[in-house]
């Protein structure tokens, strides 16, 4: 489709309802756009948002017909929402990313491919079809290595570390046992990094790019749980992440707002674990501390309107709260003291239901120096796994 401006007031479509959608939705209508929303999950946090709601399954005709005849654009909020739909939305309006892309991100193996075709690093790889083969695989790979379903994964899930010859048929077994028809998977070598870096970029419809700063990421259990902005790295890696990041959605001819997942290997190499078509977790101290934020970014790009420079206006941590997190720091002293701080900023999804290892909100702790909302993301998170951490409900 030819790329076309939005005008104020026209109707966006986002697919999936969570709250990277709310948060989208949030930014769209404070640029003056309503928001229509189509998650099958009644209760999904974007629905609160919507001037149109569509609570209905991906599959449904007639929300397909009534959703497309609505909105002006359309983008997504997850890289699981269905390709085919995508696909059929792209017959009369845009889809910002494209479907093309969304396929492309939603099979790691395509991905991956798609990097390393392009010369971007990535640690080595091997496509698994049948859990049979994963000697082989392993002969060429070494150990350690990780397997990771080549679709729908997320958050750590459908992952399994293999560090040495004596987990193989364990982890075969796992395998076998969780294979479905067609299944397949990607086995990657597992990468001794001393960081997890990221960097958001968002590519408008004049084919300009704008980058984010670099920001470090620490993980529990495979989930996100606190990025820390600036990264605490040399100019140059951030230098090298951010001309990765332009290059990346250059060769993806990519409009929206990426995130490039990076691993930092010692010797100042970076790595690329994957890419986000979407908002990411950790850009959500882009609402307090930057402008503008991510969300505000993927609207101006979705809807062809002028990117603005991303300035950091102070540094930052952002804490994930996880499954009955919200349930501590109603009741933990020192939690509600660090709340109180000047500079912390708590966001609540409002999801009714408290799951393990299901993100419910986020604090962003705002300090003149880096090293300050650290040490209080830190004691905050510290307070927290006393409370419950993430798989502990
Ligand atoms: P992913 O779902 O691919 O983002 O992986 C989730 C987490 O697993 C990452 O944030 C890393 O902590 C870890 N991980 C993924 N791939 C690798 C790898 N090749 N080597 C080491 N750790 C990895």
């Amino acid at each position: 489709m030819t790329p076309i401006s939005i005008e104020s007031g026209a109707v966006l479509g986002v697919l999936g309802g969570g709250q990277l959608g709310a948060m989208f939705a949030d930014a769209a209508i404070r640029l003056g756009f309503r928001v229509a929303v189509w998650d099958p999950d009644p209760d999904a946090p974007a629905h609160r948002l919507a001037a149109h709601s569509f609570p209905k399954p991906f599959h449904d005709r007639k929300a397909f017909d009534e959703f497309a005849s609505l909105v002006a654009v359309v983008t997504y909020e997850w890289e699981n929402v269905p390709a085919q739909l995508c696909e059929q939305l792209e017959q009369t309006k845009s889809v910002r990313p494209s479907s093309d892309i969304l396929r492309t991100i939603q099979n790691r193996l395509v991905q991956k491919n798609f990097l390393a075709d392009g010369g971007f690093p990535v640690p080595r790889f091997v496509a698994l079809t049948n859990p049979q083969n994963l000697n082989e695989v392993l002969l060429q790979l070494g150990y350690p290595v990780i397997c990771k379903t080549a679709t729908a994964g997320y958050d750590g899930k459908g992952q399994w570390t293999i560090s040495e010859p004596s987990k193989r048929s364990e982890i075969q077994e796992s395998l076998r046992a969780s294979a479905q028809v067609g299944m397949e998977w990607i086995v990657e070598s597992f990468v001794a990094f001393e960081r997890e870096l990221s960097i958001l970029v968002a590519r408008g419809i004049d084919g300009q790019s704008v980058v984010y700063p670099l920001v470090e990421n620490e993980h529990e259990e495979g989930i996100l749980r606190t990025t820390i902005v600036p990264a605490n790295v040399s100019t140059s890696v951030m230098k090298q992440a951010a001309e990765l990041a332009h290059a990346v959605v250059r060769r993806m001819e990519g409009v929206g707002l990426f995130c490039l997942e990076l691993f930092l290997l010692p010797g100042e190499q970076l790595l690329i674990n994957e890419v986000a078509p979407r908002p990411h977790n950790s850009g959500h101290y882009t609402l307090d501390a930057c402008h503008p934020s991510q969300f505000e970014q993927q609207v101006r790009a979705v809807c062809g309107m002028r990117l603005e420079e991303a300035r950091l206006l102070s540094p930052a941590a952002m804490v994930n709260l996880i499954g009955a997190d919200t349930e501590t720091i109603k009741s933990d002293p020192d939690c509600r003291a660090l709340l109180d701080l000047p500079g912390a900023h708590l966001h609540l999804y409002g999801k009714r239901t408290i799951r393990p290892r299901r993100k419910m909100g986020h604090v962003t702790f705002l300090a003149d120096q880096r090293q300050t909302a650290h040490d209080r993301a830190l004691q905050f998170r510290r307070r927290l796994l006393q409370g419950h951490g993430p798989d502990s409900e």
